[in-house]
């Protein structure tokens, strides 16, 4: 048995310990990001002939390291972003909000990016709504990122819906879409960290942490995560919190 002392100063050393590895793993990426950064402008002066003019099999050479340092960077970004993931997921901070004028601001806030590709995006409600348990600032997040992807894995002439109601005891929030949908036999990893469906690498950029890291806060803030998705025909991402008592 431990008595509670002890534990506590067992938690707080490895608190430090994580945070000291958390430090290094930024320090190692920046390191190493100006390094790759010169690698790559370098073979890119080369495929832009700056350089002076190569032969065809000089250029596929160059080529092959200029898509390796892309990847290398694309790699180290998501380092540094799993790296902040315990930044956002712990420490949480539920207090009671109104959940209206945030989730009205996020979407006006969207309203360019969409409009730009062609996205008609919309907010539905009943008003008034109650309001919820929330930490504030991790809960925009959360509803950043599933806008973020109603938009981006979506069409020009497509929809994206917000809406929000209150379901058995809680405020549920959703975004819904009419996109490129996600295949079924990959939806029971779609909340895994790093995952990202076949049609989505090919539609556009991601790291495939923004659902992993919205997940665990919802739930650190008792409430739930959960989709429903057609390949094709487009998605809709939930997400509940606790009203205040
Ligand atoms: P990212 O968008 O950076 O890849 P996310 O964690 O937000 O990371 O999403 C993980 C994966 O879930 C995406 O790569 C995509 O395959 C799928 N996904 C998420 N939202 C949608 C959506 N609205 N429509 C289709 N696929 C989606």
């Amino acid at each position: 048995m431990h008595d509670r002392a002890e534990l506590e100063h067992k938690i707080k050393k490895l608190e430090q310990e994580l945070a000291q590895k958390s430090d290094f793993i930024s320090i190692m990426v920046h390191q190493l990001r100006t390094p790759l950064a010169a690698l790559k402008w370098t073979f890119k002066m080369m495929l832009d002939g700056d350089l002076g003019s190569m032969t065809e099999t000089q250029r596929g050479i160059v080529a092959r390291g200029l898509d390796s340092s892309n990847q290398m960077i694309h790699l180290l970004a998501d380092v540094s972003a799993a790296n902040h993931v315990s930044d956002w997921t712990m420490h949480l901070n539920p207090e009671p909000m109104d959940p209206v004028p945030c989730i009205a601001s996020i979407v006006k806030e969207f309203s360019e990016e969409a409009k730009s590709k062609k996205i008609n995006l919309s907010f539905e409600t009943n008003e008034p709504l109650p309001r919820v348990m929330a930490d504030r600032e991790r809960a925009c997040l959360v509803l950043q990122n599933l806008i973020e992807n109603a938009i981006k894995y979506n069409r020009p002439g497509g929809s994206a819906i917000v809406r929000a109601e209150v379901f058995r005891e809680k405020l549920v929030v959703s975004v819904h879409d009419t996109g490129i949908g996600i295949p079924l036999p990959e939806q029971k990893n779609i909340f895994s960290k790093f995952f990202r469906a076949e049609n989505a690498k090919s539609h556009d950029k991601g790291t495939g942490l923004g659902l992993y890291v919205g997940k665990q806060i919802i739930e650190g803030m008792g409430g739930a995560m959960w989709f429903e998705s057609e390949m094709g025909i487009g998605s809709t991402f939930f997400f509940s919190l606790p009203l205040t008592k």
